[in-house]
């Protein structure tokens, strides 16, 4: 599942190609995602407008219009957006197309449905601001994700801490895959209660959080170009991953083997050894 450095990356990706490009027309499959594809709106907001930005916000690409519109679109499981020629061949699973006024379209392909593509007109923007986007956690990449705001969101929380890392109304755009992986780098136990955690310890999360995302984004920068044509864009990026996937293989830092047991019904790979609980 696409987590936030596939998305950021999708968005860097995309940026190049419809900056400024003003969009002629909108197609669908006419088969629902998440929720039906609201193709007549898109239409009405979208054809004769001017993309002005791209950016990401937890796990959603938001499309800027110049009549200040936003179009949203979630990637699911398996969602993917490219840029193709219109003489492109459609391919199966092609759900939403926008043609731009240079002959390429914008196309969003995904197998398993999963995905979500929504649009804000120009005089609904406030309510996305207010509602949806304010319902999105802590962004990793913003001044709060330290040790003291941390620290502050998580004071009533007795989840485990794996499980308020992947609580996207907490914390955005970390997936299981990332959440492993920040927890082992930072020595600390998945099962941790997060209100039992020390500001220092919320800042090594912090610290490791950031450097494993950014490290993911900067492995995807190199499939950027596959934005364009039709490799469409790649999956996971190949990061090296210590503990995640890893049972049974030694602890990359002290040997001892890797356990995996599932905490909030979701696969959690550690080490009882480096990875340290504070209930203990
Ligand atoms: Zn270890």
């Amino acid at each position: 599942m696409p987590e936030l450095p596939e998305v950021e990356v999708t968005c860097q990706g995309l940026r190049p190609h419809l900056l400024g490009r003003t969009i002629r027309t909108v197609r669908s499959s006419g088969k629902p995602l998440r929720q039906p594809i609201p193709e007549d709106l898109l239409r009405r907001c979208l054809c004769g407008n001017t993309i002005l930005t791209i950016e990401r916000r937890a796990k959603y690409v938001l499309i800027r219009l110049k009549d200040s519109a936003v179009l949203v679109i979630h990637l699911g499981m398996t969602g993917k957006l490219g840029i193709f020629s219109v003489n492109a061949e459609p391919v199966r699973h092609d759900h939403l197309v926008l043609t731009l006024d240079n002959e390429m379209e914008l196309r969003f392909n995904d197998a398993r449905r999963f995905g979500c593509v929504a649009i804000w007109p120009a005089d609904e923007v406030e309510e996305l601001e207010q509602t949806f986007l304010a319902r999105q956690g802590i962004e990793p990449f913003s001044e709060d994700f330290c040790g003291v705001g941390l620290l502050q969101l998580a004071k009533s929380c007795s989840l485990p801490i794996k499980s308020f890392l992947m609580d996207t109304r907490r914390v955005s755009g970390i997936g299981n895959i990332y959440a492993n992986e920040i927890l082992f780098a930072a020595g600390i136990h998945p099962l941790c209660p997060a209100n039992t955690l020390s500001r220092e310890q919320w800042q090594e999360v912090a610290t490791c959080a950031v450097r494993i995302l950014k490290k993911a984004i900067a492995a995807g920068g190199s499939t950027i170009s596959d934005f364009l044509g039709a490799s469409g864009q790649p999956g996971y990026f190949q990061l090296q991953l210590a503990v995640y996937g890893k049972k049974g293989e030694a602890c990359p830092r002290c040997g001892e083997e890797i356990t995996k047991e599932a905490i909030g019904g979701r696969a959690t790979f550690f080490c009882g050894k480096c990875q340290k609980s504070t209930q203990r």
